[in-house]
C-alpha cells in the first residue's frame, strides 16, 4: 500500500492553530495588547470598530521592530521571548509562545507599521491569509501598530458564528478590563467606533479600578495585603454590603496575567462566610505573586487557567488573609464601640432574606385641600391590582412556630368554577402553606401553587406585554433619584433604554454616571430601584451571551425574577387569592419563565387512595 500520511500544507496548518488561539475578535484584543506590553510599552491605544469585525488595532510606544523581526513575527513559534525549554519555566512575559501573530494573519488581514529606536525609518507590512502582500518602508512614530480587518474572512463558519457587535463589545471591554486593571503604569486608550470610551491615565491599583469602573468604586474597596514566603497578596476586596447578583467584579492576576480559578476563588468566598447572602457575590481584585517556576501556565491555548504547585496552601493563605482584612478594616463584626448593632442578625434570621421597605405616597394628597377629605396625612393608597400583592409583604412576619401554616380565609361557600384548571370562584379558601406554596381546592381536588415561580409567570407576562405595547405606567418619583452607574452598566441602560421606558422608568439624561431616575414602574417600591436596576443589568449582562432569547424576553424575565414574591415571604388572604386568579389568567399559566412547574393538582382520587 502507498503512503497515505502527508504534511499539512502551511496555510492550512495555519488556520487550524489560529482556531484555537482566536476564538473572538477579543482573542485578538488579548493578543495584541500582551504583546505591546511585552514590548515595554509606556502607552497603549485600542481602537475597535463595530465589536472588532470590522476593525482592530492597537497601537503602542514600545520597543518597535527591525524589518527582519517584523517579517519573522508572524512565522509560527517565532517569538523574542524565550529561547529554550527551560526559559518556560521562568516566564516573566506575557507571551511565550510565537503564535499569535502568525495565527491572526491567518484568518485576517493585517497590516502592520513597526519602527525600532535604533532607526530612522520603520517598516509596513501587510499580510493576507498568512501571504505577505506588501512591504515598505515608511515613516512612523516609534513602537508597532497593527490593524487587523476582515477577521475571518477565510472561515466563513467562524465569520457567522460571532455574535452581536454589541456582545463581541463587551468580550474585548472584558479583555481590556483584565489587562488595563493590573497595568496601572500604562496609560490605555479605547476607543470605540471612533469615540473614547476609557481614557485610563498612569496611577495606582486603586485609581485604575475606579477609572474603569466608576467612582462610586472608591469607598467600597477594602485594601488586601500579605507576604508571606510563597506569596504575595495584594489588592482590593469590595466591602460585603455591596456583593452583588451576579458574578460581577471578580478578578485574580498572578504574576500580572489575569487567570481563572475556581479554587482560589472558594477560599474568597469562604472568607466572606456570614457576612453576605449565599445567593450573592463578592467583588475582588487580587494581585498574588509567586516565584514563576511555581506556576504552570502552559496548560491552555488561551492562557487563563493556571497551575499552582501548592494550591493548599494558597487557599489557606487566601482565606486568612482577606479574613483579616475584612476584620481590620471594621466590616466583619468584631467587638468594637462604633460597632453597628444591625450588624448582629440574630442566627435564626440569617437564612431569611431582606425585606425592601415598602413606602407608598398617597397620589391624591393634596394640602391645600380642606380637613376632611384625604389630606391631612399619607395614609397607604389601596389599589386594586398587581401591586397589592406586595401590600402586606414582610409586615407580618412574626416568627412563631406556627405561622409556617397560616390558614386566612374560613369561607367554605361554593361558587361557579373559573374557567378551565381555575379556581372555585373568589370565596374559596386559600391558604399559605410553609410560605412557600399557596394552596386552593379546584374542582377536581387540591391545588398546590409554588407562590415564587407563579408569580415570576404572571409579572413576566405582565411586563413582555407592556414592552411590546409600550403601556407601562409609570410613577413619578417625588424627588428624582440618583443612581451612579459604571460605563459598561451605563452601556446596558442605554441599550436597553427604550424597554425599560416602555415600562414606565424615566431617565432624564444617560450621557454621564450619575443618572436620574425621574419615574418607575408601579411595581417597584422607590426605596429598591437601585438594587432592582442593579440587578437588571447583572442578569441583563450575565444572559447577553445567550443570543437565542429576544431583549423584551430577557428584560421580563429578569424584572420577573427580581420583582417576585419569594418562597419566605408571606401573603395575606387577598394576596393569595388574587396569586391564584391571576396565575389563570396567564397564557402559560403552568410553567415559569424559566421553566419549571408553577403548580400541581391532587386529585380527589390521589387523596382518597391515602385513606385506604
Ligand atoms: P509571542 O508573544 O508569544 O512571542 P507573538 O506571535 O504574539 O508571539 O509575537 C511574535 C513576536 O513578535 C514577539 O515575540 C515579539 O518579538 C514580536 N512582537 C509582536 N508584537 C510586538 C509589538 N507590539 N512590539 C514589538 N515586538 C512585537
Ligand atoms: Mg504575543
Amino acid at each position: 500500500m502507498a503512503d497515505i500520511i502527508k504534511l499539512l500544507p502551511d496555510h492550512v496548518a495555519n488556520q487550524i492553530a489560529a482556531g484555537e488561539v482566536v476564538q473572538r475578535p477579543a482573542s485578538v484584543v488579548k493578543e495584541l495588547m500582551e504583546n505591546a506590553i511585552d514590548a515595554g510599552a509606556t502607552c497603549i491605544k485600542l481602537i475597535v470598530k463595530d465589536g472588532g469585525k470590522t476593525l482592530i488595532q492597537v497601537v503602542d510606544d514600545g520597543s518597535g521592530m527591525s524589518e527582519t523581526d517584523a517579517r519573522l513575527s508572524f512565522e509560527r513559534h517565532a517569538t523574542s521571548k524565550i529561547s529554550s525549554a527551560q526559559d518556560l519555566f521562568n516566564l516573566a512575559t506575557k507571551g511565550f509562545r510565537g503564535e499569535a501573530l502568525a495565527s491572526i494573519a491567518a484568518i485576517a488581514h493585517v497590516d502592520m507599521q513597526t519602527r525600532t529606536a535604533a532607526n530612522e525609518v520603520g517598516t509596513h507590512l501587510k499580510i493576507e491569509g498568512s501571504k505577505i502582500v506588501s512591504q515598505e518602508v515608511i515613516a512612523t512614530p516609534e513602537g508597532t501598530s497593527i490593524s487587523v480587518k476582515n477577521l475571518f474572512f477565510n472561515i466563513p463558519a467562524r465569520r457567522n458564528f460571532l455574535k452581536s457587535t454589541q456582545v463581541e463589545l463587551r468580550h474585548i471591554t472584558d479583555e481590556f478590563h483584565r489587562v488595563a486593571l493590573v497595568h496601572p503604569n500604562i496609560e490605555f486608550h479605547f476607543y470605540n467606533n471612533g469615540s473614547e470610551i476609557f481614557n485610563l491615565p498612569i496611577g495606582k491599583h486603586r485609581q485604575r479600578i475606579v477609572h474603569i469602573f466608576g467612582s462610586k468604586m472608591d469607598n467600597r474597596l477594602v485594601p488586601v495585603s500579605e507576604e508571606t514566603e510563597v506569596v504575595k497578596v495584594s489588592g482590593f476586596i469590595c466591602k460585603p454590603e455591596f456583593a452583588k447578583k451576579s458574578r460581577g467584579e471578580q478578578f485574580f492576576f498572578a504574576n500580572n496575567r489575569y487567570i481563572k480559578s475556581p479554587y482560589l476563588h472558594h477560599a474568597v468566598v469562604a472568607a466572606f462566610e456570614g457576612l453576605i447572602k449565599s445567593d450573592t457575590h463578592p467583588g475582588y481584585f487580587l494581585f498574588l505573586e509567586v516565584d514563576p517556576s511555581s506556576i504552570d501556565i502552559n496548560i491552555h491555548p488561551t492562557k487563563t487557567e493556571v497551575k499552582f504547585d501548592d494550591e493548599n496552601t494558597l487557599y489557606a493563605i487566601l482565606r486568612s488573609t482577606i479574613k483579616h482584612s475584612l476584620g481590620q478594616f471594621n466590616v466583619a463584626p468584631v467587638l468594637d464601640f462604633d460597632h453597628d448593632p444591625n450588624l448582629d442578625t440574630p442566627y435564626s434570621y440569617k437564612e431569611k432574606g431582606a425585606v425592601i421597605p415598602k413606602v407608598t405616597v398617597d397620589a391624591s394628597f393634596n394640602p391645600f385641600q380642606e380637613k376632611g377629605g384625604s389630606g391631612g396625612s399619607f395614609r397607604k393608597q389601596s389599589t386594586k391590582g398587581w401591586e397589592d400583592l406586595y401590600e402586606g409583604l414582610g409586615h407580618q412576619n412574626d416568627h412563631n412556630e406556627f405561622s409556617s401554616v397560616v390558614i386566612e380565609s374560613e369561607s367554605e361557600e361554593q361558587g361557579t368554577l373559573y374557567s378551565g384548571e381555575g379556581v372555585e370562584e373568589h370565596l374559596a379558601s386559600t391558604f399559605q402553606l410553609r410560605r412557600k406554596y399557596v394552596v386552593s381546592t379546584v374542582k377536581s381536588g387540591m391545588l398546590v401553587i409554588h407562590q415564587n415561580r407563579a408569580h415570576e409567570r404572571i409579572l413576566f407576562e405582565k411586563f413582555l406585554g407592556e414592552i411590546t405595547v409600550k403601556e407601562g405606567v409609570s410613577q413619578q418619583l417625588l424627588f428624582p433619584l440618583e443612581l451612579s452607574f459604571n460605563k459598561q452598566e451605563l452601556a446596558v441602560v442605554k441599550e436597553i433604554h427604550e424597554s425599560l421606558t416602555n415600562i414606565g422608568f424615566v431617565f432624564d439624561s444617560l450621557e454621564k454616571e450619575t443618572v436620574k431616575v425621574t419615574g418607575v414602574p408601579m411595581m417597584v417600591p422607590e426605596s429598591g430601584i437601585g438594587t432592582v436596576l442593579d440587578r437588571l443589568i447583572a442578569d441583563y449582562m450575565e444572559g447577553y451571551s445567550d443570543g437565542s432569547i429576544s431583549q423584551a424576553e430577557m428584560l421580563a424575565k429578569a424584572l420577573s425574577r427580581n420583582l417576585a414574591v419569594r418562597t419566605g415571604d408571606v401573603l395575606d388572604s387577598e394576596s393569595q387569592l388574587m396569586l391564584v386568579n391571576n396565575l389563570f389568567a396567564c397564557k402559560e399559566p403552568n410553567l415559569s419563565p424559566f421553566q419549571k412547574i408553577t403548580y400541581t393538582i391532587i386529585s380527589e382520587g390521589d387523596i382518597d387512595k391515602k385513606f385506604n
